[in-house]
């Protein structure tokens, strides 16, 4: 029996190019093999593996996972980092993941090894087929150059990858594609903000997936739900009291101050659980909380407002009357806003577990893996037989907008 290694990149180019590798080979022995160190940053590198894995799984394809070798692929394409896509950096990027799969082919005992990378409209078919071809000869390989774009391809891969809610990213994989696409542009797809799972950010996404493809690794139905929000988030922020840089948090949606705001405390109120401080200048606020500095999630979507400021009761002596304050205070909102909620089970069920995948931006006030797994596990005979379901909610912390979305408590145009 023929046996044939796939090199792997993405679950949408997977999803259809194994169906075509299965059917053109139908006896044959098919395995992957995931060798991507173009993709930055690692997060995604990460969520493109789990959804190959998922596709995998599906189609019944054992997938190996080889080493994330990100220094190697820098010091392979060093020299060539303004070349634009489908030149020389591309062809060294495609040589040094075929040259790898070879290598674990022939260490392995396969005797034909093929890419994926041949369904993306964005690659050179020609250029693939040499490299593939040259490669395979040097490990006494077979190279199967398929294309899997003929016959309608491209659109029985977007139909499958959209039946299987597989994560579609929009660019190739590396940084400088990345740059000379958004050229001047701020990059959102390389940054990380905080140490928590942000509403809407890939490492939310990232969480999601990880659950799915462990709940559909016992079989269970999975379903996705994804809906647009109008995000924010801090780009820089220091808040200074009489010249002593103090630590804080930001409430949502507060927006940016232009330059460097000096202003005095005009007027102090006190509520239950805070004491607010009102600045003479654009309305901006400080919280002083009773208990000791944390994020506050919002529990409903909130308007716009003017810059608020929290920081924890150890400062509360510190604020009154005429205090001196500067603040340094850079926001933003992104209308491409993005998150998801995740069904396990029947989504009739009656009963519901509800979960949150996002967290606070310190990390705090959201669930692990660990305790959805666990959760998942202990109800899992009622799940199978369709009496409650696992909800894991997105975009919480941002006024709960998830379950409201769940609820239809707002319209998703
Ligand atoms: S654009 Fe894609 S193929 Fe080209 S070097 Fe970057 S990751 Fe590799």
């Amino acid at each position: 029996m023929k046996k044939i290694l796939v090199h792997i990149c993405c679950g949408v180019d997977a999803v259809y190019a194994l169906r075509k590798i299965k059917e053109e080979y139908p006896d044959a022995y098919i395995e992957g093999y995931f060798y991507d160190p173009n993709i930055h940053p690692e997060e995604e590198y990460i969520l493109r593996w789990i959804e190959t894995e998922r596709v995998c799984n599906d189609l019944g394809i054992k997938c190996y996972l080889a080493p994330y070798e990100i220094e190697k692929w820098l010091t392979a394409v060093k020299g060539l980092e303004n070349e634009p896509e489908r030149g020389k950096r591309c062809s060294v990027c495609h040589d040094l993941r075929l040259e790898k799969t070879a290598e674990f082919a022939r260490e392995n005992r396969f005797d034909a090894i093929t890419t994926v990378l041949m369904m993306s409209p964005k690659k050179d078919f020609q250029v693939l087929k040499e490299i593939g071809e040259s490669i395979a000869r040097k490990y006494d390989l077979q190279f199967l150059s398929i294309d899997f774009r003929k016959n309608g391809g491209i659109e029985k891969m977007n139909r499958l990858s959209k039946e299987a809610q597989l994560y579609h990213q929009n660019y190739c994989g590396c940084m400088y594609a990345l740059f000379q696409q958004r050229e001047g542009e701020y990059i959102k797809e390389l940054v990380s903000y905080g140490k928590g799972r942000l509403p809407g950010s890939r490492e939310e996404l990232l969480f999601i997936k990880q659950i799915r493809a462990f709940a559909e690794s016992l079989g269970l139905p999975c379903k996705e739900e994804g809906f647009n929000f109008v995000n924010w988030r801090v780009i820089h922020s220091i808040l200074k009291i009489n010249k002593q840089e103090i630590p804080h948090s930001v409430l949502w949606f507060s927006r940016s101050v232009k330059g460097i705001l000096r202003a005095k405390v005009k007027n102090l109120m006190y509520e239950d659980d805070k004491k607010v401080a009102l600045l003479n200048k654009y309305n901006c606020k400080i919280w002083i909380l009773n208990q000791t500095l944390k994020d506050i999630p919002l529990e409903m979507p909130r308007v716009f407002t003017e810059p608020i400021l929290i920081v924890g009761s150890d400062y509360r002596d510190l604020i009154d009357i005429d205090t001196k304050v500067e603040i340094r205070l850079k926001t933003e909102f992104d209308e491409n806003g993005r998150s998801q909620n995740l069904i396990i089970g029947n989504p009739e069920a009656v009963h519901t577990l509800e979960y949150y995948s996002d967290t606070l931006p310190d990390g705090k006030e959201g669930y692990s893996f660990i305790n959805i797994k666990g959760a998942i596990l202990e109800n899992l005979d009622r799940i199978r037989r369709g009496e409650i379901k696992v909800v894991i909610y997105g975009a919480k912390t941002a006024g709960n907008l998830g379950k409201m979305y769940m609820k239809k408590a707002f319209i998703n145009i």
